[in-house]
This record gives structure tokens, sequence and C-alpha cells, in this order.
């Protein structure tokens, strides 16, 4: 059965952007492996690691490196050949352009007016996401944390107060280290930290920021890891009484319902949502 290109038409010429197994060859998509198949030229990061899944889907196709080294003239050579040609970019693993190359290249071929297909498939944050346990109505890709300590903390400050879960990739040696300072600055949040997904030794583990950053002090664990942290409890203390003394403070000061609903949403820590319809029937 080829359910592939429509009406089993080899695919137009233009870039492909593939994604790849993060641990388990058999969640290549069929549609990858057509498409790899069916390929003029495959786009790596690491041809030697891609080369064992061309091998493993039994394609020989033409490669070349397409890595964060790869410059302007690099781009301008693969853009020229998207006109006439299947091109496709693969990573290492997982979907490309998500913490690995791509999007300058997909930026070029489209600003040439190019034809871009993208075949998802698997990509860690989000399969650490669907083992957490935690909120996923919203979320928040943060990549990798900065590894100097300052830039770390200053990055998790920055996104401290967002109501959303985050997503964090991170390796095992530094893994302790990153829990230590989420917990420093989030606090007492639930977190999971998912481990070799899809790979024979694949676990997510849960508990607070804390706990996990305990566990993971005494024993760095190997393999690759996804932190997912869940979003900061609605403030409790932020009861109806304290919401309605800060928004009568603000429309006594001359703030209109929806700036009186933002600043103090802000300062409490509660829905903006909930402190504009409550500004409104004050403002009756
Ligand atoms: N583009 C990839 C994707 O779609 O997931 C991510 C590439 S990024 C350079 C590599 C990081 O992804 C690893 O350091 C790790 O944090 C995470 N990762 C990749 N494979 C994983 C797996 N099987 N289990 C847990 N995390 C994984």
């Amino acid at each position: 059965m080829t359910l592939l290109f429509p009406m089993n038409q080899p695919p137009s010429p233009g870039l492909y952007i593939v994604a790849t197994p993060i641990g388990n060859l058999g969640d290549l998509t069929v549609r990858a492996a057509d498409l790899l198949r069916a390929a003029d030229l495959v786009l790596a990061e690491d041809k030697r690691v891609s080369l064992r899944l061309l091998a493993h889907i039994g394609a020989k196709v033409p490669m070349r490196t397409y890595n964060d080294h790869s410059d302007t003239a690099d781009r301008e050579a693969i853009v020229g050949r998207l006109a006439s040609e299947v091109v496709a970019l693969v990573s290492d693993a997982g979907t490309p352009l998500i913490s690995d190359p791509g999007y300058k290249l997909v930026r070029d071929a489209r600003i040439a007016g190019h034809n871009i297909v993208t075949l998802p498939g698997p990509c860690a944050a989000v399969a650490a996401m669907t083992v957490a346990g935690l909120p996923t109505d919203r979320f928040l890709f943060l990549g990798f944390l900065p590894p100097k300590e300052k830039a770390r903390s200053d990055t998790i400050a920055e996104v401290a107060a967002i109501r959303a879960t985050l997503v964090f990739y991170e390796s095992g040696p530094r893994l302790a280290t990153s829990l230590a300072s989420l917990a420093a600055r989030l606090g007492e949040r639930e977190a999971a930290v998912a481990r070799e997904l899809t790979k024979m030794h694949e676990e997510c583990v849960t508990g607070t920021l804390a706990e996990l950053a305990g566990r993971y002090a005494e024993a760095p664990p190997r393999g690759e890891i996804v932190i997912v942290v869940g979003p900061p409890a609605e403030a409790t203390a932020a009861s109806e009484g304290d919401l309605d003394a800060a928004l009568q403070a603000a429309l006594a000061a001359g703030a209109s319902p929806s700036r009186a609903a933002a600043a103090v949403a802000q300062e409490l820590g509660v829905r903006r949502k909930r402190a504009y319809e409550r500004a409104l029937e004050l403002g009756r």
C-alpha cells in the first residue's frame, strides 16, 4: 500500500523537512521512508548518522552535510537545486529545526519561492509531554538552558511567571545542576524527567523540582533527556478579597478595566481573564 504521493506520482521538486526516529527505527513513518528513497539529495547534520538510517530503509541517495557550520554560500547552492530536485533535510534524530539546524534554509527557500513540504514525525519535546502527566494545553519549549550559571538563572527568571508548562532539552551530566537552578527560581512545581524515550531504557520520573534535583545529584543519569515543568499554581493567596482590593485601587487611580486587570493579574499571579471580568463587574 502506498499512501505517499498523490496518485502514486513521484514527489515534486522542492525542500522536504523529514522527521526521523529519536531512538527507535520503527518510528520512521512510511511516508518519510518513501520520500528519502525518492530524494535526489539528502541534507544531513552528520552524514555518518543518517547513512545508517538510509541503509536501514535501502535508500541509496547522495548526501551533503547541512549543519550549524553551513553558511550563506552553502544555502545558496542548495536553494539553487530546489527548482528541479527533491531535496530532503534530516537531522541526527527527531524533527529538523527543533533545537537543530534548518530554519535559515527554510527561510531562504521560502524567499526564493520554492515548494516546501513537511513530513512530521518524532520530536523528543512532544514525546516527553505525552508521558509527563502535566498540563499540555499551553506549553513553552525553551530548548537547552545556558550552561553558565548567571545566564541560566536569568533565562529561568524570564519565564517564571508564564502560565504554561515549560519544556527543556538536557544532557545527563548537566541534569542535576539544571534541576537545582529550576527549583531555586521556580519553587515547588511538579516536573518530569523523561529519559531515553523510545529506547530500551526509556523512563519518566516525576516529582517536585527539588525532589528530582536531589535524586539526580546523587546519581547523574546517562542518555538523552527532556525536562518538563508544570505551570505555576494559580496564586492561592490571591483570594476574591485580594483581587477586589487591588482592582478597586487600580480603578480608583483612573486605570481602565483592561489596564487594571493586566496590572493586577501580573501582580497577583491570577489569570488576566478572571481579573478583567471582575474589573468590569466592579466598574459597573
Ligand atoms: N530535533 C530533535 C527533536 O525533534 O527532538 C532534538 C534535537 S536536540 C539537538 C537533542 C536533544 O533532544 C537531546 O539532548 C535530548 O535533550 C532530546 N532528546 C533527543 N532524543 C531523545 C530521547 N530519545 N529521549 C529523551 N530526550 C531526547
